[in-house]
C-alpha cells in the first residue's frame, strides 16, 4: 500500500516551518510503509524555539491564572471534538488498536482537564501574625521556558501529561517529540493554535539527539521533562542538571505482578493477559513478569496460554481491529525475538510462541505475537532488560516472601501487583514491594492525571514527579512573602 509521505513541520514562535536537511523515516508499524520523514532537527531549530518561547515568557507570566486556564477549557474542547482524528493518527504511527488509542488520547485528555484547574491548584498559603504584626504568604510562581522530551509509546498522552500543567502554570514551553511517532504532536499543536495561545508559548522541534542536546545546554531552557529509556533518562537528568536545569526523567520499567494462589483466576488470567500484552507489551506500566506462588501456577498457567494464544494479531489501521497490533520498527520486533531466544538458550521454556507470525494482508508489518516465557531466572539477560513487547515471562515463587524478593531485585521501579483474596498477603506486598506504583487485584496501576506518575529507582530520575500536584510544584518556584506595616507616621485616625 503505497501512501503520500506526510509533511512534519516544526512550529517555533507561532510559525510552522518546512524544515530542510536530513531527515529520518516514520514507519506505519502496521504495514511497513514510510508515511512521513522527520526532520532529523537541530541546534539552530532549538535556538530559535527556545528565544521564541524566552521572548513569549512575560507577557504570559502575567496573563491571569483564570484567562491562561481558558485557553485550556478551549482546547480541552478541540481535543474532543478532534478525538477521533488524534485516535487515528496515534495507531497510524505507532501501531495501537483504536481501543488502545482511544484509551490512551482520553488518559491525555484528562491532564487537560487537570490544568483547568490551574487557579486553584496555583493558590498558596498564608499566616497571619507569624510574628507580631508580620503577615506571610507564598506565591507559586512560573520558571521561564520548560522543554519536554517525548517516546514513541504515547504519542498524545505523555506530551500531554507536560505541556498543559507546565504552560497553564504560565511558563513557555518546546516539545521535542519521538522522531518516530511526530505526527500526533503535529496535531496537537495545531490545536493548541486553534484554542488561542499566544505565538511562542509553545513551540515544537523534531529530531533526535542533537536537538535534545542543544536543549539539555541551553541557557534560557529552566526545566526539563522526558519519559524514555532508562540509560537516556539517566543521561538527560545527569546533563540538565550539570547545566542547571530543574529535571524530571521517568526511565524504562521491568514490572512484577505477584498470583497467590488463593486469587480470583478467572479474572486474574483476564487482567495480567491485558497487563502483559496490551499494547503489544509496548508500555512502561506492562506487567512482564508473572510470579505465581505455589500452587498458583498449575491453576494460572493453562487458561493464561490459551488467552494468549487467542489474542488475534494484526493491522490496526483499518475497520476491522485485531485485539493487538504491531510493534514499533522491524529493529524493535527483532529485538524482542532475540531476547525471547536469549532466555530459551539460557534455559527457560517458550510455552505460547508469538515468533514468526505472519499477517497475510500486511505482510511488511512489525508482527510478534503475544508470547509466554516458562521457568525464567533472575541471572537471564530476558529477567533483567526491560523487553517492551508482547512477552511475559514466568518465574515461579516458593512463597510470598521471596515473589517480594525477586521483584525487588529489579533495578527498576516502575510498578508492581498482586492478585490475591488476602488482605493480609495485599498489605505485606504494598508495605515491602520496591516500586512506586502498586496494583491489588489490578494489572496495571498507572496513575491518572491527579496523581503523580511515582516511578521509583532506574525508572525515574529526579526529585518531583511527572502529574498531579508534583508537577505543579515541578513548573513553579515558590516566593514567601513577609510583609509588616509601620504606625510611624500614619495618620491620627488610623492609630490605635
Ligand atoms: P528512548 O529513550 O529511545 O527515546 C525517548 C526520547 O529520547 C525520544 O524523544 C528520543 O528522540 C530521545 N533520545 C533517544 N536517544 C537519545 C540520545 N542518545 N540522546 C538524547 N536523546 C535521545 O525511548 P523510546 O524507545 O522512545 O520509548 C520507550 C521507552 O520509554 C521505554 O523504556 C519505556 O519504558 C519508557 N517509558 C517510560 C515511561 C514512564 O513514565 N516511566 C512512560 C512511557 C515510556
Amino acid at each position: 500500500m503505497s501512501t503520500k509521505l506526510q509533511p512534519c513541520p516544526n512550529y517555533i514562535g507561532g510559525e510552522w516551518n518546512q524544515p530542510k536537511g536530513n531527515f529520518t523515516p516514520v514507519y506505519n508499524p502496521s504495514t511497513g510503509d514510510v508515511i512521513a520523514e522527520c526532520p532529523a532537527g537541530g541546534a539552530e531549530e532549538v535556538k530559535a524555539s527556545v528565544e521564541a518561547a524566552a521572548a513569549a515568557f512575560p507577557a504570559w507570566r502575567d496573563t491571569p491564572a483564570v484567562e491562561r486556564a481558558r485557553v485550556f477549557f478551549r482546547f480541552r474542547q478541540l481535543v474532543e471534538q478532534n478525538f477521533d482524528k488524534l485516535c487515528q493518527t496515534v495507531s497510524r504511527e505507532h501501531g495501537k488498536t483504536h481501543a488502545e488509542a482511544r484509551g490512551s488520547v482520553y488518559r491525555g485528555l484528562e491532564n487537560i482537564e487537570y490544568a483547568c484547574g490551574i487557579p486553584t491548584l496555583l493558590m498558596g498559603d498564608t499566616l497571619e501574625d507569624l510574628a507580631r504584626g508580620v503577615d506571610c504568604e507564598t506565591h507559586l510562581q512560573p520558571l521561564g521556558v520548560c522543554a519536554g522530551i517525548t517516546p514513541f509509546n504515547f504519542p498524545v498522552m505523555v506530551p500531554l501529561w507536560m505541556f498543559p500543567v507546565a504552560i497553564a502554570c504560565g511558563n513557555t514551553f518546546v516539545l521535542k517529540p519521538s522522531e518516530k511517532v511526530p505526527l500526533s504532536a503535529v496535531l496537537l499543536g495545531e490545536l493548541l493554535e486553534q484554542a488561542g495561545l499566544p505565538k511562542g508559548v509553545f513551540n515544537i522541534v523534531h529530531g533526535g539527539r542533537e536537538c535534545v542536546d542543544a536543549l539539555l545546554t541551553h541557557p534560557k531552557v529552566r526545566a526539563i521533562s522526558f519519559v524514555g529509556s532508562s540509560p537516556i533518562a539517566k543521561y538527560i537528568y545527569e546533563t540538565g542538571t550539570r547545566n542547571g536545569k530543574r529535571v524530571q526523567a521517568n526511565g524504562g520499567a521491568k514490572n512484577y505482578i505477584v498470583v497467590m494462589p488463593d486469587a480470583e483466576m478467572n479474572k486474574t488470567v483476564e487482567n495480567l493477559a491485558t497487563a502483559a500484552f496490551g499494547c503489544a507489551g509496548e508500555r512502561c506500566m506492562a506487567g512482564s513478569t508473572a510470579l505465581p506462588v505455589g500452587k498458583a501456577a498449575e491453576k494460572l498457567l493453562p487458561s493464561l496460554i490459551e488467552a494468549a494464544r487467542a489474542i488475534k494479531v494484526g493491522p490496526t489501521d483499518r475497520a476491522a481491529q485485531p485485539d493487538m497490533g504491531p510493534v514499533i520498527t522491524a529493529q524493535h520486533r527483532d529485538r524482542v525475538m532475540t531476547l525471547v531466544a536469549s532466555g530459551e538458550k539460557e534455559g527457560a521454556k517458550v510455552v505460547c510462541d508469538g515468533r514468526g507470525v505472519k499477517i497475510a494482508d500486511a505482510p511488511n508489518g512489525f508482527y510478534v505475537g503475544a508470547t509466554i516465557v516458562d521457568n525464567v531466572q533472575n541471572n537471564m539477560t530476558l529477567a533483567r532488560e526491560e523487553v517492551f513487547g508482547p512477552v511475559l515471562n514466568v518465574m515461579r515463587m516458593d512463597n510470598l516472601d521471596d515473589a517480594i524478593a525477586q521483584a525487588n531485585k529489579s533495578s527498576f521501579g516502575n510498578g508492581a501487583s498482586i492478585f490475591t483474596n488476602s488482605g493480609m498477603a495485599a498489605r505485606e506486598f504494598k508495605h515491602r514491594v520496591k516500586a512506586g506504583m502498586i496494583g491489588i487485584n489490578v494489572g496495571v496501576p498507572a496513575t491518572m492525571a491527579m496523581f503523580p506518575f511515582t516511578g521509583w529507582d532506574d525508572s525515574f530520575y529526579g526529585d518531583l514527579h511527572i502529574q498531579g500536584k508534583e508537577s505543579v510544584q515541578f513548573y513553579t518556584q515558590q516566593k514567601v512573602v513577609s510583609t509588616r506595616w509601620f504606625s510611624e507616621g500614619v495618620a491620627d485616625v488610623w492609630k490605635k
